[in-house]
């Protein structure tokens, strides 16, 4: 956990320039304005209104569709014929299968080959090719970029792409429209970085006052350790927990705007995520993934660190995909903690 103390003297103009491309973000032909729901169990519990925005309920179950598509939308005529590559094990691998559909373009995604069949199946069901290749992401992506060199089609990036960026951004649009009141912080779940870099460059151009806070799970907290070091290091280890966003390094045009508009990150145990899960799910009666839940996770550390109260915290959930299977071990990492 720490504060950056970071003065936003940083180039506004940078902002002006996502949030440009964020209004111009064609991404409902496919993704839907998702609500920003109250939380009322978990703001009687934290003593500060807590909204929820909805980001598990897109049709790929997560917001990376808006980043996809908008990435997509804007290829050439000649790139869409030649067709996409990406890496990915999860949720951007469902967004690029579906926009890459709905476009009519071809893409192949590699996959480490320790991808579970239900994402495989997940990816090949929408029309993409499913291309397994070695044994964890480095080795995918490094394949993956191989893949765009030699076949000439375009490689699309989960989180380090200006495009891409301003998908994600849309999710900020939507909530400062959806709440026009008071509005402290919006809490953001942090993995390479793409969808904190667009959130924080549309509110911190419109409504610089509500503090952009970056959630990451101990094992994987990438942005705290280049704000730290003032450059984008590589982490030795990633936690594959939440792997949703277990990513080793922020992106390099996420850092640009996240090193000077990013108020705080916030990192949080893999139990305090099981705990988010069920936090949400007793409001919601809906499940998350972890990496859906870091930002439940993270005002709960927030508001115990600081003591606020009477404020308004969104936090973004931002995805519910989880094997089914992977709930018994949530609900005993809960039973476990209330047991102590
Ligand atoms: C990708 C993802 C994130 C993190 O987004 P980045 O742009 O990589 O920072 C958070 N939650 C879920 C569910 C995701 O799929």
């Amino acid at each position: 956990m720490s504060t950056c103390p970071v003065p936003h003297t940083a180039n506004p103009e940078l902002l002006e320039h996502y949030v440009k491309k964020i209004l111009a973000a064609p991404v409902y032909d496919l993704a839907v304005r998702t609500p920003l729901q109250a939380a009322p169990a978990l703001s009687a519990l934290l003593g500060n209104q807590v909204l929820l925005k909805r980001e598990d309920l897109q049709p790929t179950f997560s917001f990376k569709i808006r980043g996809a598509y908008n990435k997509l939308v804007q290829l050439t005529a000649e790139q869409r014929a030649r067709g996409v590559v990406t890496a990915s094990a999860g949720n951007h691998a469902q967004g690029v299968a579906l926009a890459a559909l709905e476009l009519g373009i071809k893409a192949r995604i590699v996959m480490p080959c320790s991808t579970p069949q239900l994402k495989v199946l997940g990816v090949r069901s929408r029309g993409a090719e499913a291309v397994l290749h070695g044994e964890s992401f480095p080795f995918a992506l490094a394949h993956a970029l191989q893949l765009a060199k030699t076949s000439g089609c375009t490689f699309v990036s989960p989180f380090d792409d200006p495009d891409v960026i301003a998908g994600q951004g849309t999710v900020a649009m939507e909530v400062l429209r959806q709440q026009q009141g008071a509005l402290d912080a919006i809490f953001v779940p942090v993995g390479g970085g793409g969808l904190i870099a667009g959130v924080a460059a549309y509110v911190k151009y419109l409504r610089p006052q509500v503090r952009i806070i970056g959630v990451e799970t101990e094992g994987s907290s990438c942005l705290l350790a280049a704000l730290r070091a003032g450059e984008r290091v590589v982490l030795p280890s990633v936690d594959g927990f939440a792997d949703g966003t277990a990513v080793a390094q922020v992106g390099a045009y996420g850092y640009e705007i996240c090193r000077d508009w990013v108020d705080e990150v916030i990192t949080v145990s893999n139990d305090e995520l099981c705990s988010a899960i069920k936090l949400i799910y007793d409001d919601t009666r809906s499940i998350t993934e972890p990496s859906g839940a870091l930002a439940v996770a993270g005002i709960r550390r927030y508001v115990e660190r600081t003591g606020t109260r009477g404020q308004t915290l969104v936090a973004i959930n931002s995805g519910a995909n989880i094997n089914f299977d992977s709930l018994r071990h949530v609900a005993e990492r809960v039973a476990a903690q209330t047991a102590v």
